[in-house]
């Protein structure tokens, strides 16, 4: 947690039929009253009024009337403590060396900073086994169930496969699946043909689909269409596309997922583009352990670095933290359960 909170809230309610909040001055207020001055400054028309005196243990207390803004804040304090989420990690993959070979350990260094949720995706039919198990073990992780579209020589999941695998309850999401030219030249009929297998399986799942798009974003938004996707919706993960391509995904109801990209200097595009993405469609991840944000470009990846990501967007859009925590700790939930 960022901050562990020791706010008191007590409640009385004022002659005219208003709720009053007394609050005492504590680490997690003070962030509370900076988002809420964020929210207000830019969400909300504020009608707060802050009132400062002074208690005679010397404690600064704030009294506040309750309002919008205030209605706010506490909403912020409270996402504050749920803290963040990485939506796209492949924890059976991670360099644990530093940990002591304790994958425990790595998600609880991910855990101390505030990172509340993880969602571990497969690739392959052999490592969603591994997937599926860890998450079995942790109930802070969920897994995804999905052959990656520039694996090849590997086994080719059915239908049936897809399905039988993924209705484990640990299971929140098809993929990652989508189309790679990137990485695979000559006929990519196959991709296709494995891309629409993974739609048709989300949906008669309902189970939203992970989107993992390289060179081939035309074909990529066409399928999903034919294939009516919207139905179940998903996520553009890691997204380094155009914002006509997030436009165009948002409308088939996607989100928008920021990676560690998002902190390279080279990466002006996705700095400028996240401006344009509404709050209410951002997620973030790490795609652990690979793309490793600034400041350990290079180096390999793991879910704590998820903050550095938040901290880059709410950065770029002059916001709080707690206000990008919230947004899109909310959007993973509103998405994925
Ligand atoms: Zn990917
Ligand atoms: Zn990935």
């Amino acid at each position: 947690m960022l901050y562990p909170s020791k706010m008191v809230l007590q409640r009385g309610a004022s002659e005219r039929g208003e709720g009053v909040y007394t609050e005492y001055m504590t680490d997690a207020e003070q962030a509370c009253n900076n988002a809420a001055e964020s929210l207000s400054r830019d969400i909300y028309p504020s009608r707060m009024v802050l009132q400062r005196g002074a208690s005679e243990r010397g404690e600064e207390v704030y009294t506040e009337y309750m309002t919008d803004a205030e209605q706010a804040c506490n909403n912020a304090a409270e996402s504050l403590l749920r803290g963040i989420i990485d939506s796209h990690c492949h924890l059976d993959r991670l360099d644990l060396t530093p940990y002591g070979n304790s994958l425990d350990a790595a998600l609880d260094a991910a855990r101390n900073v505030g990172v509340s949720h993880f969602l571990c995706v497969s690739v392959d039919m052999n490592n969603c086994h591994s997937v599926l198990q860890i998450a079995h073990t942790y109930p802070d992780v969920s897994a995804s169930v999905g052959l990656h579209p520039a694996e090849q020589d590997t086994i080719e999941p059915s239908l049936d496969d897809l399905l039988k695998l993924a209705s484990d309850e640990v299971v929140i999401a098809i993929g990652e699946t989508g189309l790679d030219y990137y990485h695979v030249q000559g006929d990519r009929t196959w991709q296709q043909e494995r891309f629409r297998c993974h739609i048709r399986a989300a949906r008669e799942l309902g189970k939203p689909l992970i989107i993992h798009t390289r060179e081939a974003s035309e074909d990529t938004i066409r399928i999903l269409k034919e294939e009516k996707a919207h139905e179940v919706g998903g996520v553009m993960h890691c997204f380094t596309e155009t914002l006509s391509v997030a436009k165009q995904a948002m409308e088939l109801g996607f989100y928008i997922s920021f990676s560690g990209i998002i902190t390279f200097k080279n990466a002006t595009d996705l700095q400028s583009l996240v401006k344009h993405i509404p709050l209410d469609r951002m997620l973030i991840e790490t795609d652990s352990p690979y793309l490793a944000p600034m400041p350990y470009r290079g180096k390999p990846n793991e879910p704590a670095y998820v903050k550095y990501v938040a901290e880059k967007i709410a950065e770029l859009l002059e916001l709080d933290y707690a206000i990008i925590a919230k947004a899109t700790s909310d959007n993973f939930y509103r998405l994925f359960c």
